[in-house]
This record gives structure tokens, C-alpha cells and sequence, in this order.
């Protein structure tokens, strides 16, 4: 048995290790192509293009720097919010800085009447996001070499103070593993950590609480630390926003919301990235649901005209837009509806401060394609908005929900309000908040990740999306949450079968984008890649477990076997467990599952679990336990097993169903089945792609 854990340590640190390097190719590829970060930077401050961190903060007279590791936008968002509140309540002279952005070789020259805060997301199986790899793989090297022989108390960032914070999600097996990570690396070093390192549980759904109860007693900790002062927290704005009468929307200078120069001067050129989307066509898009209350679209989208290509199992991201109806409300709360085609410019009012969408632009333009409206409003957000408020009265509410946890869970998020449906609801306009308090204080619009639903091997040049869109009526709450992207989806989709109103909401999108670039039935995407893949031997059995949407990348995975079986390849065994409510209302690609299965023959087995149907609930954890002989037998066949779709639930309960399975079926303690899962997902025969 020792010998068993020795093998599988070293397999697993071999195997870690394999990972690792690949994953940085990955990256890299993705990240690093230089045509993309000065697309980024087009329209951001240009000042200062040096790597050098302590220069930038010398130069612009920072004693503060907020470094983040961000891939959907929540931590470099936290990151501005801590920088803000350094400023405002410390007279900390802060900046936020991008980890990918700067070199690391000099932080043991750190100054120690300075602070470095680390706000760090971890991704997907405790990975680092994009921009934090080379940070990461860095700082916690073997052996970390600095360029100067700096440092103090004999420890290379023994001059370095920090804090930090961590954004993570419990229902992953690696929760929050880069803050931990980096904490004890930074410790390792040397460098002196001020209270105790924040940890935000996405998965318990209390990030922005958690990010709260963590910072007061950080500050605290930091003022003692550091000899601040509070004071009265002013308003400072970041951006400078500033009106041009003499210009025009009209005028082709004037960004209407292409996201960047390329797009503003013609059709669009590739690369093609998470900084340059391409406007692709949707060749079909079909409703896939029988059910009358619930949309399910299919679509297809076309990669044909540009560089992008796909592998089985990527990712594709669509950038979407607000709805009209939102950014309607949103203008009109904030009284600016007269001005909606006004053009401005934003500059940052010193040289650290990212302006996050390319000017000269309009409101309307800035609101509708950049910031994320729709999302809830924060309490963080409600106690700085009653400065602004109209009179005293809202300004003394305001401050007591925005003090008050519970009150704030009453009057606001159980309301599930936005920023705009909240300040609607004190029956007054508010035009006193400087539009640059938004930019700041409201989220960047993010693409929206899709698990791509078709095989590269059947179709390389179309994309397949499976998206189920979001509505969503809640108890306490009178409105129903429209998600933004599945919303603008659908409504393509409404308008590529020609129906007088492509709007079922009355949601009024912007179908046709910026200057009419999108007309015909365009979205713009661009493609991610990811490790949730098949194995490289078609031959090897495969175990897919995937109710709802979360089917989607599986829908991709059977095409793909079915595929390499009409080409004559050996495909091993491949199982699907698929998830819904009901066989008549939400069973979806019922027809390709049966076409597929008479293409792979005996070895495609589709196990299905309705909900809905019976008496009894029956879900996919059900079914894979019926099938425990059979899943088992797989397994030590070395089968690999895939789970996606839900990350609360279903893959938590899925993952403890076949530690159990092989519990029972190999005669080991639950304890020792946990072990081989762990060892499973370590060797990459388990893979996740949840969300
Ligand atoms: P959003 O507007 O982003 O809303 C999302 C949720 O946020 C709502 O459901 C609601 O719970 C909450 N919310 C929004 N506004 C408010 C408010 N005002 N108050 C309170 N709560 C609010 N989805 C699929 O259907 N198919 C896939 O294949 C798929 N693959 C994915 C792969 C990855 C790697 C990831 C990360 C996600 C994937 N998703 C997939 C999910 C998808 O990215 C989107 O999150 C989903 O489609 C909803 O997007 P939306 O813009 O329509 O909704």
C-alpha cells in the first residue's frame, strides 16, 4: 500500500508538472501576442509603457500598488474598490496594477514605507488566471532569483509589506489555492503580511460579503501598521470626463462601441482574442426546448472568414451588450437621457488609472457596450452612492442599508435590484453622481464563456453554442432578471427567422451594433482554450456526465467519436449520462444522439435521468450509482471521466457517487476511494468543466 502512495505521488508531481508546462504554452499563445496588448492599450493611458513596477510607483508617486490576478473582471474590480478606499479613507496614494504587466526581479527592493496588495482569483482546478501565470510561476520557484541583492532582516522581501485577498469558489476541490499559495510563498520570502489573508466563496454565493467582513478589520490592521489616519471618505475622481460640443457622434472618430481602433476603422483584422473579438456570422440558430417557458438556443457560428480555430472542448466567448430597455433605465435614473449621444472623452487623471473603453465616445455608447449594468448592485456600491443622493432623507437611508448586512439583504438583493432599478426605486432622479463614479464603481462588461458544443474534427471552421437563457423570477422581487448575453442570443436568433418583433422581452437590443457592423446576424466571439479534452486514443473508454447545458461539450465529444468512427478509427466505449426535467420538454439533441449512436454502434451508451417524469426525483448521480459495475470496470480500464454544468451541486455530488462506486466495488475504505479520485484528477483521467 505505501508503495501504491509513493507511485502515486510521483505520478501525480510528474503529471503536475506536465500540466504546468502545457498550460503556460497555452497561455502564453493566448496572452502574449503582442498585437493584443497594444489593441488593449489603444485607447488606455499611455503613460509609463515600462515593466518596472518601483519606477511607475517612483515616477507618479504612488506609496500603494494593488496588484491583481483577474479572469472574468471580479478581481481587478475588487482590486480598484481596495484602491479607492486606500485613497479616500487613508490618503494612501494608490494604483492597481495588471500581474501580467510588470517584472517581478526587483520586488526585493520593495520599499518599505510602501504596501503591495495581492488580489488573486483562482481558476478552474486551482489555476492561476491568465494574467497571474508568470507571477505564480515565479514567485513560488524553487529557487527565486532577484536581480538585486536587496531585501532586509536577511530575507529577500523582508522590506516588503502586503495584504491580501482571495477569490475562490468552494465547490472546487483547489479552493482559493492562489492566495494560500501566494501568501505562503510571499511568507517564505520574507515579506511582512499585514492581518490576516481574505478568502471570497463564490460557490456559497457570498464573495461580496466575505470581501466586506474581510477589509474592515484589514484596515484597521494596516492603519496601526502603517501609521494612517482616517478620515472623512471624499469622492476623488479617477477619470477626467469631458463634453465636446463641437464633436458629433456621427463623426468617424467617435468610438460607438467597437471595442477598439481596429474595429473603429474598418473591418475588423485578426488575431482574434480576449482583446479583439471577431464579428462572426450566425448561420443557425434554433430553440431546442419543447418546454413554452424556458429557451434553449442552439447556435452556429461561423469561423470560416478569420483566423480562429477551435479544439474540442474550448471555450467560445461572446461579448455581449446591454438590452436598450436597461440602458434606457439606467440614463433616465441618472438623468442623462437628453444626453445620450453627447460625445465625450475620458482620461485618467493620473497616469496609473486604465480607462476601460476606448474614447472619444458617447454615454449611451460607454454604458450600452462597457459596463455591466445589469449585474446586482453592491453594498459597497448603495453606502458610497448617498453622498449623491437627492436630499437627506434618501442620503440617511442610503447610508444606513449600505452599514447594514441584513438590512441591505432585505431592501436590496433580495429585490435582486441593479444599480439602476435600486436608485428607480426611491421614485427619484439622481443627477448629482459624476458619470466618472461609474466607470469606477461599475464592473467592466465581460464576455460571456460558452463550452463549445461541436467536434473540430466534424466541423472546424463552425462553432456549436448550447446556452440556456437566463430568466429568472424570484420571490421578494416583482422584476425577473433577464441575463444579458442568453437575452441578446435569443433575440438574434428571433431576428435571423424573421419575426416582426426579434424581441420577446421587449428587451431591445442593439442587434445591429455599432454603426450597423453587426446587421445581418453577427456576434462578436473569440475563442479560449481549455484542458477539458478527449484523450489523444480514440480507443480509450470515456464516462461523460453532463445534465442541462452542462451536455453541451459532450454534444461535442460524441460528434467527435462518432466521427473518427465513420473514418474507420477503433473508438472505445463511450457513455453519456444526460440530465433534464422532462423527455418531452427539455430532452435535448434527442435525434443527434440516436444519429451518433447508429454511427458508434454498441459502443455508445446514452443513460438517461428525468427529473420531472416520475414519482421520484432522479438525477444523474442516480444513475451512475445503478451503473457502478459498469462504471467501475471502465475505470480501471483507465476509462476517463468527464463531468460538466453545474458547479454547486450536481459535480460536488457526482464526484462523492464515484469515490463511493469504487469504494464498494474494489473492496477499499472510502477514505482510499477518495484517494484515487484525487489521483484521477490529478492524472487528468478526471476532468471538470463546470460553472
Ligand atoms: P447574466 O446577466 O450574466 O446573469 C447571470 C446570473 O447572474 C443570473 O442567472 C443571476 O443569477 C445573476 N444576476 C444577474 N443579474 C442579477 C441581478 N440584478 N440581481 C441578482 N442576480 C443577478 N452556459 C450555458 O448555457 N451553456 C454553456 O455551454 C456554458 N458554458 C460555460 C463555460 C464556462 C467555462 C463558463 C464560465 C460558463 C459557462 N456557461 C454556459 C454560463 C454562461 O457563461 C453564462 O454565465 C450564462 O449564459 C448566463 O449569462 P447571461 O449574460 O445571460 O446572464
Amino acid at each position: 500500500a505505501q508503495l501504491d502512495t509513493l507511485d502515486i505521488i510521483v505520478l501525480v508531481a510528474l503529471l503536475l508538472g506536465t500540466v504546468a508546462y502545457f498550460t503556460k504554452g497555452t497561455y502564453w499563445a493566448v496572452q502574449k501576442d503582442p498585437y493584443a496588448t497594444s489593441l488593449a492599450n489603444g485607447s488606455a493611458s499611455k503613460a509609463g509603457k515600462s515593466r518596472n513596477i518601483l519606477e511607475k510607483m517612483q515616477e507618479t508617486g504612488k506609496n500603494c500598488v494593488v496588484f491583481y490576478g483577474s479572469q472574468t473582471g471580479t478581481a481587478e474590480d475588487y482590486a480598484s474598490r481596495i484602491a479607492k478606499e486606500g485613497s479616500s479613507r487613508f490618503g494612501l496614494k494608490t494604483m492597481t496594477a495588471d500581474l501580467e504587466e510588470y517584472d517581478y526581479e526587483n520586488l526585493d527592493q520593495f520599499p518599505d514605507d510602501c504596501l503591495a496588495v495581492f488580489v488573486l482569483a483562482t481558476y478552474g482546478e486551482g489555476e492561476p488566471t491568465d494574467n497571474a501565470v508568470e507571477f505564480y510561476e515565479f514567485i513560488g520557484g524553487e529557487d527565486v532569483s532577484f536581480s538585486e541583492k536587496g531585501g532586509a532582516d536577511g530575507e529577500p522581501l523582508g522590506s516588503m509589506k502586503y495584504v491580501a485577498f482571495g477569490l475562490g469558489n468552494n465547490t472546487y476541490e483547489h479552493y482559493n489555492s492562489m492566495v494560500r499559495n501566494v501568501t505562503k510563498y510571499l511568507d517564505r520570502l520574507g515579506a511582512k503580511r499585514i492581518g490576516e489573508a481574505g478568502e471570497g466563496d463564490d460557490g456559497a454565493g457570498t464573495m461580496e460579503e466575505d470581501f466586506l467582513a474581510w477589509k474592515e478589520p484589514m484596515w484597521t490592521a494596516l492603519a496601526d501598521a502603517m501609521n494612517l489616519e482616517e478620515r472623512e471618505a471624499i469622492y476623488e475622481p479617477v477619470f477626467e470626463v469631458t463634453e465636446k460640443p463641437e464633436m458629433s457622434a456621427e463623426d468617424d472618430t467617435v468610438y460607438l462601441g467597437e471595442p477598439n481602433k481596429n474595429h473603429l476603422e474598418g473591418a475588423s483584422k485578426g488575431p482574434y482574442n480576449a482583446h479583439n473579438p471577431y464579428i462572426a456570422p450566425i448561420t443557425e440558430s434554433t430553440e431546442i426546448f419543447q418546454d413554452k417557458e424556458r429557451n434553449c438556443l442552439h447556435l452556429e457560428v461561423d469561423i470560416s472568414e478569420s483566423n480562429l480555430s477551435y479544439t474540442t472542448g474550448d471555450h467560445i466567448a461572446v461579448w455581449p451588450t446591454n438590452s436598450g430597455r436597461e440602458v434606457d433605465r439606467f440614463l433616465r435614473i441618472i438623468n442623462m437621457q437628453d444626453k445620450k449621444d453627447t460625445v465625450i472623452t475620458v482620461k485618467g487623471l493620473d497616469a496609473t488609472a486604465k480607462v476601460p473603453f476606448p474614447s472619444p465616445t458617447t454615454y449611451e455608447a460607454a454604458v450600452r457596450y462597457h459596463m455591466e449594468i445589469g449585474a446586482p448592485v453592491s453594498r459597497q456600491m448603495v453606502d458610497s452612492l448617498a453622498q449623491f443622493a437627492p436630499n437627506e432623507d434618501i442620503k440617511n437611508e442610503m447610508s444606513r442599508i449600505g452599514k447594514d448586512k441584513d438590512l441591505f439583504a432585505e431592501k436590496v438583493s433580495s429585490k435582486r435590484f441593479n444599480i439602476a432599478q435600486f436608485l428607480e426605486s426611491f421614485g427619484q432622479k439622481w443627477d448629482k453622481i459624476p458619470f466618472s463614479f461609474f466607470i469606477e464603481g461599475i464592473h467592466k462588461l465581460q464576455p460571456r464563456y460558452y463550452s463549445i458544443s461541436s467536434s473540430s474534427l466534424a466541423q472546424k471552421k463552425k462553432i456549436a453554442i448550447t446556452a440556456v437563457v437566463t430568466s429568472e423570477a424570484s420571490e421578494g422581487s416583482d422584476h425577473v432578471v433577464k441575463g444579458v448575453t442568453t437575452n441578446y442570443l435569443l433575440a438574434l436568433k428571433e431576428k435571423q427567422h424573421g419575426a416582426a418583433n426579434p424581441d420577446p422581452h421587449g428587451l431591445e437590443y442593439a442587434l445591429t451594433g455599432p454603426r450597423n457592423k453587426y446587421d445581418g446576424i453577427h456576434v462578436p466571439v473569440h475563442v479560449r482554450h481549455s484542458n477539458f479534452k478527449l484523450p489523444s486514443d480514440p480507443a480509450k473508454p470515456i464516462i461523460m456526465v453532463g445534465p442541462g447545458s452542462g451536455v453541451a461539450p459532450f454534444r461535442g465529444f460524441v460528434q467527435e467519436r462518432a466521427e473518427q468512427k465513420k473514418k474507420g478509427e477503433n473508438v472505445g466505449k463511450t457513455i453519456l449520462f444526460f440530465g433534464c426535467r422532462k423527455e418531452k420538454e427539455d430532452f435535448i439533441y434527442r435525434e443527434q444522439w440516436e444519429q451518433w449512436g447508429e454511427d458508434l454502434g454498441d459502443s455508445f451508451e446514452l443513460i438517461t435521468a428525468f427529473s420531472r417524469d416520475g414519482v421520484n426525483k432522479v438525477y444523474v448521480q442516480h444513475r451512475l450509482k445503478e451503473k457502478a459495475e459498469e462504471v467501475n470496470k471502465l475505470l480501471e480500464q483507465k476509462a476517463y471521466f468527464y463531468v460538466c454544468g453545474d458547479a454547486a451541486n450536481m459535480a460536488r455530488d457526482v464526484s462523492d457517487v464515484l469515490c463511493g462506486i469504487i469504494s464498494e466495488k474494489r473492496g477499499v475504505s472510502k477514505q482510499k476511494g477518495e484517494e484515487i479520485v484525487k489521483g484521477m484528477r490529478a492524472a487528468n483521467q478526471y476532468q471538470e468543466d463546470v460553472w
